[in-house]
């Protein structure tokens, strides 16, 4: 049985673009980690946040050159305003604090009116460091799954929180995903940059069914996932998947009609394993127990791989009528339901608070497709949802390359959010959130000079992290390494920090 339906090939309604970027700096704490961040590159929220778009009571201005410091010095003085930071190589760009009850709006006026400023301007709100790729229906909003601000009646957040994750990780080019599935179109424009190469002949995978290396789709489905997986970020064209750059492996074992045999997947399966594939998705499934099939996903975990698997569009609950292989239980294998853009479980979606672990986006879904080499279009199904799932443990994969699989999913469990509609649905009760499940690192101030730096960086326990410092923000210099805590959190002081008169920070991944 398949797991994704075709819903529509059609052109989704183009929403209108704010194409608005500007380039601004985040005055955190003082001394405490900052970040250089650019305003979300998205299209226009039909619910705009109640929250002000700018800080209350700070502006940004860069002096002309030609106006000497102290008359900019009276003017501030007068103006009752407080010079917060100076940038010395953009231009002695400065950030000002507002005197109590002044307005953002008039004060930028005012320094405007002066001649003594280049620019005045208001501190810019931004909701999240992201980055964002140009591909067009990213930008356009159809992809609520990776970026959901409310449009199309969504909810807002409803969404894998794409961007943020992509701040840390884009592209998993080291890792091999097997698509067990119909094939891949893989002359695709959106694909074709993307896909797994055999050594030897250039081939995409394996076509179990007649036993060549012809993947070619010829039903649909394997295409789509291969979309939501891994197409082609930030070129300009069509979609983008999870992952930016990974290699996409084709394993053909469903007809075109979408059937197929057991037999086949286990070949498809040790194909993958042989050929170096990590996570393996299997979008499809039926009632019947294969001993056959679980011995060979439990015989891949010796190879560290990863299986995700979909729950079922019957609207069950798998708890009482399995459904396989998602009712598995092996713990290198993950099984997804699909949710919607409320955040609910989609209406069709099999669910089972002790049989299926998360749910991922599945409804309306947009994606690559087979009929032609730019054709795009939208499918539901929890095979959706697993392709979201496959993406992520890309990323993670990626990022710890020698991790134990089990850690790999539990970082994936632990990472959901929890919304009430999952709760008694799946055995995390939420939805995949990428970039909770992704390792980094936050670094906070406890305490600031004229004391010693305090700081605790924040991030996966047991892992190992890098501080780096910088009085400039372009050369880092590493100050320590440790592990964190079982809690996740290394705490450090830096006793150099009292001789300098500024100090950023901030944390990676120990290589
Ligand atoms: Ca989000
Ligand atoms: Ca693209």
């Amino acid at each position: 049985m398949l797991l994704g339906t075709n819903q529509s090939f059609g052109r989704a309604r183009r929403a209108r673009l704010n194409v608005r970027t500007t380039l601004r700096f985040v005055a955190a704490l003082c001394f405490a980690c900052v970040a250089v961040r650019a305003f979300p590159q998205q299209p226009r929220a039909p619910v705009l946040p109640s929250t002000p778009p700018f800080h209350p009571n700070r502006i940004l201005v860069m002096p002309r050159p030609e106006v000497a410091v102290d008359t900019l010095r009276e003017f501030h003085t007068a103006q009752q305003t407080r010079v917060l930071r100076t940038f010395p190589r953009v231009g002695y760009m400065q950030v000002l604090e507002l005197p109590e009850g002044d307005s953002v709006p008039e004060a930028v006026a005012r320094y405007q009116q002066s001649g003594l400023v280049e620019f005045a301007e208001a501190d810019y709100r931004v909701s999240a460091a992201a980055t964002l790729p140009d591909d067009p229906r990213f930008l356009d909003g159809t992809l609520w799954a990776l970026n959901n601000y409310g449009q199309n009646a969504g909810v807002p957040d409803a969404d894998v929180d794409a961007p943020e994750a992509w701040d840390v990780l884009h592209s998993a080019s080291n890792v091999i995903v097997a698509i067990v599935d119909s094939g891949i179109r893989y002359t695709h424009e959106d694909l074709v940059t993307n896909l797994w190469r055999h050594p030897l002949d250039g081939s995409a995978g394996l076509n179990a069914l007649n036993g060549t290396t012809n993947v070619w789709d010829d039903f649909g489905h394997g295409t789509h996932l291969a979309g939501i997986i891994g197409a082609a970020g930030n070129n300009g064209k069509g979609v983008v998947g999870v992952t930016w750059r990974i290699q996409m492996m084709a394993c053909k074992f469903l007809d075109n009609r979408g059937d197929g045999s057991n037999s086949d997947a286990v070949t498809c399966i040790e194909f993958a394993r042989s050929n170096g594939a990590t996570v393996i998705n299997l979008s499809w499934g039926g009632n019947a127990f294969s001993a056959a099939v679980s011995n060979t996903i439990r015989a891949a975990q010796s190879d560290g791989i990863l299986f995700t698997a979909a729950a079922g569009n019957n609207a069950r609950n798998n708890d009482l009528t399995p459904f396989y292989p998602a009712n598995l239980a092996l713990n290198n294998l993950v099984s997804v339901g699909a949710s919607t853009r409320q955040d609910g479980v989609w209406s069709v979606s099999s669910y089972g608070a002790g049989s299926v672990h998360l749910f991922a986006p599945g409804a309306t879904i947009f994606s690559t497709t087979f009929s032609s080499d730019s054709s795009y279009g939208n499918m539901n199904g929890s095979s959706m949802a697993t392709a979201y799932v496959s993406g992520a443990l890309a990323l993670l994969r990626q990022q710890s390359p020698a991790a134990p699989f089990d850690e790999l999913v539990g970082r994936l469990f632990s990472a959901v959010d929890r919304p009430p509609a999952f709760a008694g649905k799946c055995v995390t009760g939420g939805r995949l959130n990428l970039l909770k499940a992704l390792d980094r690192v936050s670094v906070t101030a406890v305490a600031e000079p004229p004391l010693p730096m305090q700081l605790h960086l924040n991030g996966v326990p047991n892992h190992s992290y890098v501080l780096l410092a910088s009085t400039n923000l372009s050369h880092w210099t590493a100050l320590a390494t440790n592990t964190a805590g079982p809690e996740g959190v290394w705490s450090f002081t830096d006793l150099q920090s009292t001789n300098l008169p500024q100090r950023f920070y901030r944390g990676i991944p120990a290589p």
